[in-house]
């Protein structure tokens, strides 16, 4: 089949489930609600084929690295969640790359990573834009400061992983 897998993942609060509600349902809302684990299902029609898309909303406690290791493995393209309005929240994504790498392999054209600083329309800030990138480029991944509030940068992050997907694999 042509399923292609995304999995959203970050340390609880961060607005993974924000995001993922802001680009599936087109709406945001205020109440927090945690998460174990959620999948969304979009059937996706690419050319000739029709695959499905499925997004893993997961959950950022340390109590369910079993579900986040098994999420990763099934993965085919990786969105890793921080808030700019808490530092340590960019420092907790380290164990989920590290995890990524050695489950996916060091290919970045095969398996996809963006860092998402999401809550950017806050002006309470701990991380800058240029933190962000300057992480991407260690990680060499792709970098996007996203607000699931303000609508920004959401379609574009989707789009960044689904265009990527679609591009022809580069040949051997
Ligand atoms: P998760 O635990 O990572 O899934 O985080 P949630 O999506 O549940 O969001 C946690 C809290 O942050 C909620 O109260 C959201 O309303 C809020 N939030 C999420 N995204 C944004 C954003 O882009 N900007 C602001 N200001 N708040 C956000
Ligand atoms: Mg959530």
């Amino acid at each position: 089949s042509r399923d292609f897998r995304v999995v959203v993942l970050g340390s609880a609060g961060v607005g993974k489930s924000a995001l993922v509600q802001r680009w599936v349902r087109g709406n945001f809302r205020e109440a927090y609600l945690p998460t174990i684990e959620d999948t969304y299902r979009q059937v996706l029609g690419c050319s000739h084929k029709v695959g499905a898309l499925h997004i893993t909303d997961t959950t950022g406690g340390r109590r369910y690295r079993g579900l986040q290791r098994l999420a990763i493995a099934r993965g085919h393209a990786f969105i890793l969640v921080y808030s700019v309005t808490k530092k340590q929240t960019l420092d907790e994504l380290k164990p989920f790359y590290e995890l990524i790498r050695q489950l996916k392999g060091d290919n970045p054209q095969k398996y996809p990573i963006v860092l998402v600083g999401n809550k950017c329309d806050e002006s309470r800030r701990e991380v800058t834009e240029k933190e962000g990138a300057a992480r991407a480029s260690e990680w060499n991944c792709a970098f996007l400061e996203t607000s699931a509030k303000m609508n920004i940068n959401v379609h574009e992050l989707f789009h960044l992983l689904l265009n990527h997907e679609k591009k022809p694999a580069p040949q051997a």
